[in-house]
This record gives structure tokens, C-alpha cells and sequence, in this order.
């Protein structure tokens, strides 16, 4: 039996940023739903606890809300594994895999090498992988970093930005659910993987996650998730 700490007795507290449907996102009647808020209760469920999110955080204030530690155990949110994360906080073993999608209006007749401009305005989620590639591969254009990934598609929908670079499963999540006006210009095959952050202090917590997690997807219950959530 591996042995951690919790926050709050009996309860797996996760901290996320709540704008990134399929993930975790505010239904219609106001509950937080989401393939990751799924796959939280089934972990919390294999471990005997109860999983608990807490209020709406910026993305960026994530890893170092697990890092400093005392507020939550864990953050499940589309977060990505990089070498620069993990000098901050440990990751569970892989969960999904992902790429980033390039967005413009879907009336545009721009190409990707059109973007690299500082006329261009490019909306991103501060401090994700979208920004930082935007960094690395349109470093001419004007980047445009906002707290919510809906106000980056409004913009873009209204021509205040001309794009967005966004994770793929959440562009075609919000392009087929609300943003029908917009395209996905370019699949960026960045090879990204999400993990469940956890702090280094709290070793214990990871291997029981891990093991969680194993059983998630040796039992089926994974894949019904994948099912549910994206169809496939
Ligand atoms: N996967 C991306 C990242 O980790 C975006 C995550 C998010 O916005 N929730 O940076």
C-alpha cells in the first residue's frame, strides 16, 4: 500500500482551469463536467476517496498552486508533460495523447507562413503549449496570451484576432460546439502527452494514481471515458 498526504481527509483534491471543454468545463446548469472530472472520480473511486474540484484558476497558476502544496493534491486538466514543468512538479504516468491546432475564421483564405507577422494577432491560453509554440514558430506575429480560451475564439470569431493556437481536441470540441464560423487551419503534430501533476513531495500520491490509473485502463473504464467524451 503506498502511503500520502492529503489536503482534506478521504477526499482527492484537484485544482484546474475550468474553460476546456471536453475536459472540464460549466454545464448549462452550472455543474463541472468534463472527461478529466470522469476520470478524476474513477481514480478517487479506485483509492477509496472522493474527488473534490475547487473554484475556477488562471492555467498558469496551476503547477505552482501543486508546487507550493496545501490547497490540492492534484492537477487534472489537460495538463501537458514538458521538461519545464517537471523541474516544478512530478507527473503521473501519460493519460492522453494531444496535438495543437491552429484556428482562424473559417472565411479566411490565410496559410500558416501568411501568420508570421506582427500585424497578425494570435490569441493563446497563458503559459500553455499553444503559447509557447506560438513563440517558437511565429515569433514575428503579435501574440495575444488571455486567461479564457472562449474569449481567444470570440476574438477570432469577430475579427479582433485573425487566430488561435489551442490544444486539437479542444478546438474541434469548441468548433463543433459553438464556433461553427471558425476553422482548424493547420493539425500541429506536437506529440504532447497530459499527465495528472503532483508535487514531489508527496511520492506516494503518484504511485497510487499510477496504480489508479492502470486499473482505469485494464478495466475497461478508460475506454468507455474515450467513448463518452470523444466518440472513439
Ligand atoms: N495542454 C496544454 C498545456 O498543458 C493546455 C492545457 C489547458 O489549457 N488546460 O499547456
Amino acid at each position: 500500500e503506498a502511503s500520502y498526504t492529503l489536503v482534506k481527509e478521504g477526499v482527492l483534491t484537484n485544482v484546474a482551469e475550468l474553460g476546456f471543454s471536453p475536459f472540464e468545463y460549466i454545464d448549462e446548469d452550472g455543474n463541472t463536467v468534463g472527461f478529466d472530472v470522469d476520470l478524476s472520480n474513477a481514480i478517487a473511486e479506485k483509492m477509496g476517496l472522493t474527488c473534490e474540484w475547487l473554484p475556477n484558476q488562471a492555467f498558469d497558476t496551476l503547477v505552482p498552486t501543486i508546487k507550493q502544496g496545501g490547497k490540492a493534491d492534484i492537477s487534472i486538466a489537460g495538463v501537458t508533460i514538458t521538461d519545464e514543468r517537471l523541474e516544478d512538479v512530478d507527473f503521473s504516468d501519460p493519460y492522453l495523447n494531444s496535438n495543437q491546432a491552429l484556428i482562424v475564421a473559417a472565411s479566411s483564405s490565410y496559410a500558416t507562413d501568411d501568420l508570421d507577422t506582427e500585424e497578425i494577432q494570435i490569441a493563446c491560453q497563458t503559459g500553455t503549449t499553444g503559447d509557447a509554440w506560438i513563440q517558437e514558430n511565429l515569433p514575428n506575429a503579435t501574440r495575444v496570451p488571455l486567461a479564457d480560451v472562449t474569449a481567444g475564439m470570440m476574438g477570432v470569431s469577430t475579427g479582433s484576432y485573425q487566430a488561435m493556437v489551442i490544444d486539437l481536441p479542444v478546438a474541434q470540441n469548441m468548433l463543433a460546439q459553438s464556433f461553427s464560423d471558425l476553422k482548424v487551419l493547420e493539425e500541429i503534430p506536437t506529440g504532447e502527452q497530459y499527465g495528472i501533476a503532483v508535487s514531489y513531495d508527496n511520492p506516494g500520491l503518484k504511485d497510487a494514481i499510477n496504480d489508479a490509473l492502470a486499473q482505469i485502463e485494464e478495466d475497461g473504464t478508460m475506454d468507455e471515458l474515450k467513448q463518452k467524451w470523444f466518440g472513439t
